[in-house]
């Protein structure tokens, strides 16, 4: 009996990436979906700082949560749902609108509060749970910290506006996490709205409507008339179906940070996402490198409850810091171990800090090219016009090789902005700036995390260097 390495990082709420380059250490080539031995995970695990337990021979168990679910365990769960799309196409009134459609809240009178993400009951009485944070950066960065979040993407697109750069940037980071999009073509109230135009455009995207033989479902709605709001739902609801999502309630919670901050009166408040298990009042907790005890749980319509199963967004208080959107929250048992797995994690993140402004993202890349470890390299392309892109994409097409092959995340028209750095980080890629520039955010973001951004303004040296790179041969610009 083994386990995976995903696995092994779900148990230790650890990077997958981390694991992998912690194995490469120990001379063991591995991807995510590599299965390897006990023994193995074990040394992996004392190597995090953690203690391991054998379960049995085959079998490790962390001293965090980490006991694995049987399958006869799992209860379906509620879809969680993150709403994308170019500015002003309304993502932020089509969820003001789909939350209205809650059957439930009417009859509490609806108060809403916001607490970055609410779970609506449909007409037909199933759930769905939405991420109230629009923006791909937020989608990303949570991705990029290891946290998946969203089972789904609803990408909405203006139907008197059509495709625009950010729709093209939300396609490109649904994508590279490999979350189904559904789209929501909306303002169909609009005279001038042309819902057929939109299904068009987005065949030049690889998303192919069902309308014209494809498998992506585009639902026609208006946020602002609320009209198909209910279709909408079912939509999500049919699609979920599709993934077959489930999560074991009975077992100490497991969930994501959505949001963190601190408030008068109320200490550090965080709204978690449980993903597994239930968390109630009480529990002792470890979210990033913070912990606490569960003081009290309030829910999206600002009532307190006594604890929050599997999709559920709730409020916690109790925690004695700040954590980050995206980090992972874990209940453990005892507040000794709390206070042990926090430390770690405070002198894990200081060196990852450090590691970062030491060693780039193309460095790593390299080297994992070099051990014949890597078999793409990961790019976000920018260019000042189209034909530079086209011929940049046409030469990277060309150099690939059939070891090695060039992975375009994004590629488009403008300077360098946050979403880029975020979605290359998120796939340990870089980016390439031709003739633009990173603008401050991106450029302060790109340091901290380590993302490489190169900069050309001959086509010719882009080329080169990418031949290099995927040979991994290129020296690293420091
Ligand atoms: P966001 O930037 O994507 O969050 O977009 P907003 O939700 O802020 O909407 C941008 C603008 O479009 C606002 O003025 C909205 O009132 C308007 N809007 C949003 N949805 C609709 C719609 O379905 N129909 C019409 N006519 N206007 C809409």
């Amino acid at each position: 009996e083994t386990i995976t390495v995903q696995e092994l990082a779900n148990r230790m709420a650890e990077r997958a990436v981390d694991v992998i380059r912690e194995l490469m250490k120990m001379g063991v080539m591995s991807t995510i979906n590599q299965v390897i031995d006990a023994d193995t995970a074990e040394l992996v695990v004392a190597e995090f700082g953690h203690t391991a337990r054998r379960v049995s021979e085959a079998d490790v168990e962390i001293g965090l949560a980490g006991i694995d679910d049987a399958q006869g365990d799992l209860a379906p769960r509620a879809p969680v749902v993150t709403v994308m799309g170019h500015v002003d196409h309304g993502k932020t009134s089509l969820l003001d609108a789909l939350r209205s459609t809650d059957v439930v809240s009417g009859e509490a009178g609806g108060i809403t509060q916001h607490i970055g993400a609410y779970q609506v009951t449909t007409e037909s009485g199933a759930k769905i749970t939405f991420v109230d944070t629009p923006g791909h950066a937020a989608f990303t960065d949570m991705r990029a910290r290891g946290a998946k979040v969203t089972d789904l993407v609803i990408l909405v697109v203006a139907a008197d506006d059509g495709i625009m750069p950010q729709t093209v940037e939300a396609i490109h980071h649904a994508k590279a996490a490999d979350v189904p999009i559904i789209v929501a073509i909306n303002k169909c109230d609009k005279p001038e709205a042309d819902p057929a135009r939109v299904r068009t455009e987005l065949l030049q995207h690889e998303l192919v409507p069902e309308e014209l033989g494809g498998d992506v479902m585009c639902v026609e709605v208006s946020a602002k008339a609320r009209t198909n709001l209910g279709q909408l739902e079912e939509t999500i609801l049919l699609q979920a179906e599709m993934l077959d999502l489930k999560a074991n309630p009975d077992r100490p919670a497991e969930g994501v940070v959505i949001e963190a901050k601190m408030e008068q009166g109320r200490g550090s408040v965080a709204t978690v996402l449980v993903q597994r298990g239930t968390l109630r009042k009480g529990d002792i907790f470890v979210a990033g490198s913070e912990w606490g005890r569960v003081r009290a749980l309030i829910d999206d319509h600002g009532g307190t409850v006594d604890a929050a199963g599997p999709a559920v967004p709730v409020e916690v208080l109790g925690l004695n810091g700040t954590p980050e959107a995206g980090d992972e929250m874990v209940v453990v048992d005892s507040d000794t171990r709390a206070r042990e797995v926090s430390e770690y994690r405070q002198r894990k993140k200081r060196d990852v800090r450090a590691a970062a402004g030491a060693r780039g993202t193309l460095e790593q890349m390299f080297e994992r090219i070099q051990e014949g470890e890597a078999e793409e390299l990961p790019v976000v392309i920018k260019a000042d016009v189209h034909g530079s892109l086209e011929a940049i994409l046409t030469a990277l097409e060309k150099l690939s090789t059939d070891e090695v092959k060039a992975r375009v995340l994004h590629a488009a028209v403008g300077g360098i902005n946050e979403s880029d750095v975020v979605l290359a980080r998120a796939s340990g890629g870089f980016i390439i700036g031709f003739n633009v520039r990173a603008n401050a955010q991106a450029r302060d973001l790109s340091r901290r995390d380590g993302v490489d951004i190169r900069y050309y303004s001959i086509i010719y040296d882009v080329t080169d260097d990418m031949r290099k790179a995927l040979s991994g041969m290129l020296a690293p610009t420091i």
